[in-house]
């Protein structure tokens, strides 16, 4: 089967991914972007979805959840290809472009390569009874993120949670769910602030501490209540609509030394251009370190744009330096 050589082939779709995805797609180039998550966003998916932000130019304040799809849609302007649930394990660089090999097997071939990776991807962590409880399919779509926060909106919610993340959630859903209960096998939550917690105590949010799930009741994957061992071991019924986890998250680091790209204190050290020390590899995003770097989503954007000129120079050296798009557009 011929090889569909790509200009350009972003890992990663965070933010800065994406932004790299619509900008060098608008520049003409033939791009396409691999996730290892299921969802586009990176980290604001992952850790902020239900947060406002306050500082991305353009938006006075903004959901981090409705920041990604309006960046998914912006991305997707020029058709890119877009890959979520593959995680790049290895980078080959051959006499005129680059291999990717993907951990599920696939192969893709690109001119020039952009990592926007973060630091890497989180897994989530689940309680150690997790595993033991029925209903294994209900309990892998389980969510361990608040994206599409409005399906908890009057329903009846149950967070298992030993997390700060947990307390945030559950401090969220209080105005907007029916009823909110949180099941925490520990005596306290991890790295949460004293006036979260109090703020969660003070609130009309069931809190169960030193207490471990034992049941679900689910008829045609939609849950009808959980069981729960409390601290006195009394069995709990919970009537619950939803169910949500978080108990903490695991990194699993992308493999730059094995694509012999140059890190230093876990950071890819660049200087103006992005260029890494792989000729027609680029960086942006977290993942870069310069001085002076900041770690936002609007420093990702500009990295982007500065990769990705380079990365098309350096694969037609006629390409211009950059573009406007009201040039491209025109109207
Ligand atoms: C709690 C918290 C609050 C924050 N609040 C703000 C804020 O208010 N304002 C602000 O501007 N910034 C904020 N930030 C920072 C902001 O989230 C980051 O700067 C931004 O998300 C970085 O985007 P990125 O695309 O560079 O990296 P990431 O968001 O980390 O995305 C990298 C993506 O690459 C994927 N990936 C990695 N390796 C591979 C691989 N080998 N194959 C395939 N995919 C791979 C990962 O799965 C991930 O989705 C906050 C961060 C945190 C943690």
């Amino acid at each position: 089967m011929a090889e569909d050589i790509f200009d350009l082939t972003v890992i990663g779709g965070g933010t800065t991914g994406l932004f790299a995805t619509y900008y060098a797609s608008m520049r003409g180039m033939s791009v396409k972007v691999i996730e290892s998550q299921s969802e586009f966003g990176g980290k604001v998916m992952q850790f902020f979805p239900e947060k406002r932000i306050y500082d991305v130019g353009g938006f006075p304040d903004i959901f981090g959840e409705s920041l990604v799809y309006r960046m998914i849609d912006q991305a997707r302007r020029h058709e890119p290809v877009m890959i979520t649930g593959e995680w790049i394990e290895n980078i080959e660089k051959r006499t005129d472009d680059f291999r990717l090999r993907s951990s599920e097997g696939r192969d893709h071939y690109s001119k020039a390569v952009l990592l926007a990776t973060g630091n890497g991807t989180f897994h989530t962590k689940t309680a150690p009874e997790w595993e033991a409880l029925p209903h294994p399919t209900f309990r892998q779509q389980v969510a361990s993120h608040l994206m599409h926060k409005e399906r908890y909106h009057n329903k009846r919610v149950v967070i298992a949670s030993d997390n700060k993340v947990g307390v945030g959630w559950a401090l969220y859903l209080k105005d907007q769910a029916s009823s909110v209960t949180v099941v925490n096998p520990n005596e306290t939550f991890h790295q949460v602030k004293d006036a979260d917690l109090q703020a969660l105590l003070d609130s009309h949010v069931t809190v169960y501490f030193q207490s471990s799930l034992t049941d679900l009741q689910v008829v045609d994957e939609q849950l009808e209540y959980v069981q729960l061992l409390d601290k006195d071991q009394q069995i709990v019924t919970i009537e619950a609509d939803e169910i949500v986890t978080f108990h903490g998250l695991e990194l699993q680091q992308t493999p730059f030394a094995d694509w012999g790209v140059t890190i230093e204190k876990g950071r890819i050290p660049v200087k103006g251009d992005m260029a890494t020390n792989v000729a027609g590899i680029f960086a942006a995003g977290d993942i870069v370190q310069y001085e002076g770097k900041t770690n936002l989503i609007a420093s990702g954007y500009t990295e982007a744009i500065t990769a990705v000129n380079r990365a098309h120079q350096s694969i037609d050296p006629k390409a211009t330096e950059q573009l406007y798009s009201t040039v491209i557009y025109r109207n």
